[in-house]
């Protein structure tokens, strides 16, 4: 367990010790994160040299950031989903597209212009994501990688993050799940685009939903996941966690029944009182309720002078398979 300077708080790292010693995330790029790191690797007889390979989660900052300070130590391969290249990669001008693509989210959903620009004036926290980490290996879907003794079966589950994947261990029903299952709190549906960060946004939550069935399927005992203690039963986990978010998707319905309103209006709705650093999260929660409800053909959206605004599809309600859903 690594300190982060996130709200999140400690982030969880894996060491599988073996023939091929590999570490599942290597935790954020602070000081004391790296310490914790080192710490823990010591405490294995390990120094940051003898490790092989580090598996990436998921690329958010509290997962792969003490990569970009151990950089040089290592002598491991960097294996992650392709889609973390759009963190990670060092190219100035993907750091520019994206928060291009984060301003032109923002301005869409509504959000007031002088709040806007100084959400933009400070990058949206974007500009000091580390970045410019060498990725060896991409590994997709049904992927086997070496780690330890044994090996790792690569399960992409993108929601939280278009990157994101999750690692079984079938000889004994294992899951490292990365944040795409968090035993305490419910994973945030981030907005991403769909190719590359000149492109549309991508659904992430309706994508998320699809990931917790797909993840409710699996055949494991215990959950590893990013944050927080270890957990069995991830299957009524699943279960709570759609609950909650038909439950908000219900409730956005409901305040669409007060007539048109942009992402930021609901999102104002459903969150009073949130602090501008924690706008970006509540909008892209929003967005994600106003997503599913569009896939139900509940919701439908028009754009005038480049905001969005949200309506309900007169004469549809949600049907017993979406209440299901
Ligand atoms: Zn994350």
């Amino acid at each position: 367990m690594l300190p982060t300077p996130y709200a999140v708080g400690p982030v969880n790292v894996y060491l599988i010790m073996g023939a091929e010693p590999t570490l599942i995330d290597a935790g954020p790029a602070t000081r004391e994160g790296v310490e914790a790191l080192r710490a823990g690797l010591a405490a294995a007889g390990l120094g940051p040299g003898d490790v092989r390979r580090v598996i990436v989660t998921h690329a958010h900052p509290d997962h792969y950031g003490g990569l970009a300070l151990l950089g040089d130590e290592g002598r491991w391969e960097v294996a992650a989903h392709p889609r973390a290249l759009l963190w990670m990669s060092g190219d100035p001008g993907m750091l520019d597209a994206r928060v291009a693509f984060y301003v032109r989210f923002l301005e869409q959903a509504g959000v007031p212009a002088s709040l806007l620009r100084t959400m933009e004036r400070e990058s949206l926290g974007l500009r000091s994501y580390p970045r410019g980490i060498a990725l060896h290996r991409f590994l997709g879907e049904g992927e086997r990688v070496k780690a330890g003794d044994g090996e790792l079966v690569v399960r992409y589950t993108p929601g939280h993050a278009s990157s994101a994947i999750c690692l079984e261990r079938t000889s004994d029903r294992l899951l490292f799940s990365g944040d795409a299952l968090l035993g305490r709190i419910s994973s945030n549906a981030l907005v991403e685009p769909v190719g590359a960060w000149t492109g549309d946004r991508r659904a992430s939550l309706p994508e998320y939903v699809r990931t917790l069935h797909r993840l409710r399927s699996l055949e494991v005992d215990l959950v590893l996941p990013g944050h927080g203690d270890p957990f069995p039963d991830h299957r009524a986990l699943v279960d709570e966690r759609l609950a909650f978010y038909r439950a908000r998707r219900d409730h956005v319905l409901a305040l669409l029944g007060g007539g048109p309103a942009t992402v930021y209006d609901l999102c104002r709705s459903l969150f009073p009182g949130l602090e501008r650093d924690q706008l970006f999260l509540g909008l892209s929660e929003t967005v994600g309720y106003l997503d599913l409800l569009e896939e139900q053909g509940l919701v439908g959206h028009t754009m005038s002078e480049g905001v969005l605004r949200y309506h309900r599809q007169a004469g549809r309600t949600l049907s017993p398979s979406a209440r299901a859903g």
